[in-house]
Order: structure tokens, then C-alpha cells, then sequence
């Protein structure tokens, strides 16, 4: 039989979901973590073992802007009320 990328990726899902399910995660570490190459997405806890993240960073208002507003704040251009 020959799977084509997408049904062995869907395989590979599978397999990570039931590791991850059966495993206790009992070593972790911070890492950061990127929803797509590039996009930081803040920081997170994931077991080393089966790669799920355990812990996440809260969600802050931070996560609500756009990259742009992102930028200007890590600059310290943050804008305030009173600017508008
Ligand atoms: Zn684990």
C-alpha cells in the first residue's frame, strides 16, 4: 500500500494523539513555541517524551494585537488613550 503525504501525516496525528494520551509527561521544558515558521507564539511547556504542551503562557491582551502593534510595543512605542 502507498500513502500519499496527507494520509501519512494523518497516521503520524494518530500516533502522536495516543502517545501523547498514554503518556504521563513527566519531564517538560519551556520552549518557544511557533504556530507556523517564523510565528512566535509565545512561550510554552511541552513534555520531552511525546511533545505535548503541558503549559502555556497566559493569553494576554498582548496576543490580541496585531504583529504590528507587537512591534511598536517591543520598540516601547506603546500607545496610550490619551494619543486616540
Ligand atoms: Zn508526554
Amino acid at each position: 500500500m502507498t500513502e500519499n503525504i496527507e494520509q501519512m501525516q494523518k497516521r503520524h496525528e494518530k500516533e502522536k494523539i495516543t502517545l501523547q494520551a498514554k503518556c504521563k509527561h513527566k519531564e517538560s521544558k519551556w520552549m518557544i513555541y511557533s504556530w507556523a515558521p517564523g510565528h512566535y507564539g509565545g512561550n510554552v511547556r511541552a513534555c520531552t517524551f511525546c511533545g505535548k504542551i503541558v503549559e502555556r503562557e497566559g493569553i494576554t491582551e498582548k496576543d490580541l494585537l496585531t504583529p504590528f502593534d507587537k512591534f511598536e510595543e517591543e520598540r516601547g512605542i506603546t500607545k496610550t488613550k490619551d494619543d486616540m
